[in-house]
């Protein structure tokens, strides 16, 4: 009997739902925040080459020292912090939440927010506390300061620009979370190319801080590659708990060579940033949706007068996925969330939106 076998499971892992990752076949995908376009094709012959010319019989550079030396210096990280790479950023926070005490504390993070943090944290057995966030999807100081005072986070995490609401929290308060503390605060700044806003020079004022990036974003999601940076003591010890090969050749490779290709990438990021101006002007027309500012490469709006359910399956009946946020209550109450795409791609979209709006 398998079933038998479920004894040996943690019963909180048996009442995890796993991750749901929607079909998007026949779809246009406008889900997940991936960057629409495709390299050019003289970017993707070179990188061809270099890819072919990878040894895959052996392990990768454990350590993948070129491409966090290349970090450094492309992202200008300041020369006395360290660098962890992360088999996407999902893998960091999976690192972090493994090294933190299991009790007497908890991993921090605000709601609505990225649902990584709460799930990673139920992965590793240890508390998880969400401070919401006020009516605007602003971080509200005064609830913040008290939580982090009655529960004593090991780590907070706060995503900036944030998801799923896309904005960017007022950085001053993120200062005086960092201030006051007890432990580590990382800036989740996975939509950088679309903000330009960072934390990275303020890491070596704080010791506490720890600033992560990906390439997802940006246009690599398929590399899977995070890096998180911040005190060589803290990620000292959490790379002990690192895989020793999670970086795999071919990523490392690849990674190397898109840095020094970045002027593409962010020249993409570019066309979205235009493109979020024109589709969000295009959504404020309507009345039957509330759309809130965006400083990612997404919107959040909110279905007023039909459920949203209803607007989501018109939307993909007309041949657009978009994510639904399926709440009945509560500050996504009615909400959906649309990746910004190509200007075609956006096209479709708003012509769907305005067939489910009517
Ligand atoms: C998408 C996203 C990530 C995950 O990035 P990966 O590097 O693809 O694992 C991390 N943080 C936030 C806030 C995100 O939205």
């Amino acid at each position: 009997m398998p079933e038998k076998l479920l004894r040996w499971i943690r019963p909180e892992i048996q009442n995890l739902s796993a991750y749901h990752v929607a079909n998007a076949d026949g779809l246009i995908k406008l889900d997940a925040m991936e960057n629409p376009y495709l390299l050019p094709e003289n970017i993707r012959r070179d990188l061809q080459h270099a890819l072919a010319a990878t040894a895959l019989n052996r392990y990768p550079d454990p350590h993948a020292k070129a491409l966090t030396a290349a970090l450094h210096t492309y992202m200008q990280i300041p020369s006395d912090r360290a660098i962890i790479l992360g088999n996407g950023s999902d893998e960091l926070i999976q690192i972090l939440a493994m090294s933190i005490l299991k009790k007497n504390t908890c991993l921090m993070a605000f709601e609505p927010g990225f649902v990584m943090y709460r799930m990673i944290a139920e992965f590793a057995g240890i508390d998880y506390v969400g401070v919401p966030l006020d009516v605007n999807f602003n971080l509200d100081i005064g609830l913040t300061l008290d939580a982090i005072e009655k529960h004593q986070p090991a780590i907070i995490f706060i995503a900036y620009p944030n998801n799923p609401s896309a904005n960017l929290f007022d950085a001053s308060m993120i200062e005086t979370i960092i201030r006051l503390a007890p432990g580590l605060v990382v800036v989740d700044e996975a939509y950088h190319p679309f903000a330009q806003k960072t934390f990275l020079p303020a890491l070596s004022e704080f010791e506490n801080l720890m600033v992560m990036r990906t390439v997802s974003k940006l246009g690599l999601a398929g590399l899977r590659l995070g890096f998180l940076c911040g005190s060589p003591v803290i990620v000292n010890e959490i790379d002990k708990l690192r895989l020793p090969y999670n970086i795999n050749v071919l990523t490392q490779t690849a990674a190397l060579f898109m840095l020094e290709n970045m002027a593409v990438l962010e020249q993409q990021a570019g066309f979205i940033c235009e493109q979020r101006t024109g589709v969000f002007a295009a959504m404020n027309k309507y009345d039957g949706i509330e759309v809130f500012p965006s400083q990612a490469n997404f919107i959040l709006f909110r279905v007023r007068y039909k459920s949203s359910d209803e607007v989501f399956d018109i939307i993909k009946d007309n041949g657009v996925l978009i994510k639904n946020m399926k709440a009945t209550h509560g500050p996504l109450r009615n909400c959906l969330r649309v990746t910004i795409g190509t200007a075609e791609e956006n096209k479709f979209f708003l012509q769907a939106l305005e067939k489910a709006l009517r």
